[in-house]
């Protein structure tokens, strides 16, 4: 095959507080789909940095609560490389409301494991840009945000 088309790119993929403790299902859907998880941490994210990862929704009526939801617990944070992982991850990723994505798009990740537009199960970046700023944002200067994590880069 064409290794062009073969291309890996990147993408900032976040399993939700409230699935961590099935993220071992999750995990499973998501390497079923092809994608590789080049790093992985478990942590937990600041309501400080929570709010800078979310100001594109800055003034929007459920800013609030998305940024103390985010903070209120442990978050999975991937690095899933894939063709086209942006892209690839938003179509597995699904509609932004679950219930939506269970008459829409069922075998989606918010279809099977999301409850509300709160608790949607997990998140995406929508561009290869906002991914770089993503990554860069969670996984970068860790001593500022972490307490107990571990990141895994692997070598595989
Ligand atoms: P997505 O995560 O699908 O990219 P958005 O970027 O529009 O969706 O919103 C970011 C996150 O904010 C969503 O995943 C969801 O957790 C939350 N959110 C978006 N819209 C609403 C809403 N109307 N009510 C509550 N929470 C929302
Ligand atoms: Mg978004």
């Amino acid at each position: 095959r064409n290794e062009l088309t073969r291309k890996s790119e990147r993408t900032y993929a976040m399993l939700k507080p409230e699935v961590i403790p099935k993220m071992g299902k999750i995990l499973s859907f998501i390497e079923g789909k092809g994608f590789k998880f080049n790093r992985m941490m478990l942590t937990k994210i600041s309501a400080t940095r929570a709010a800078e990862f979310y100001k594109e929704h800055l003034g929007r009526p459920f800013y609030e609560k998305l940024v103390n939801y985010i903070s209120s617990g442990p978050v999975l944070a991937m690095e899933l490389l894939a063709p086209s992982a942006v892209r690839y991850w938003r179509i597995n990723l699904g509609p932004t409301d679950p219930v939506v994505a269970r008459s829409d798009a069922p075998n989606t990740v918010r279809g099977l494991f999301g409850t509300d537009t709160t608790y949607n199960a997990a998140h995406g970046s929508d561009s290869p840009e906002a991914a770089a700023r993503e990554l860069n944002l969670i996984f970068n200067n860790l001593s500022s945000h972490y307490e107990s994590s571990y990141t895994i880069k692997t070598l595989c």
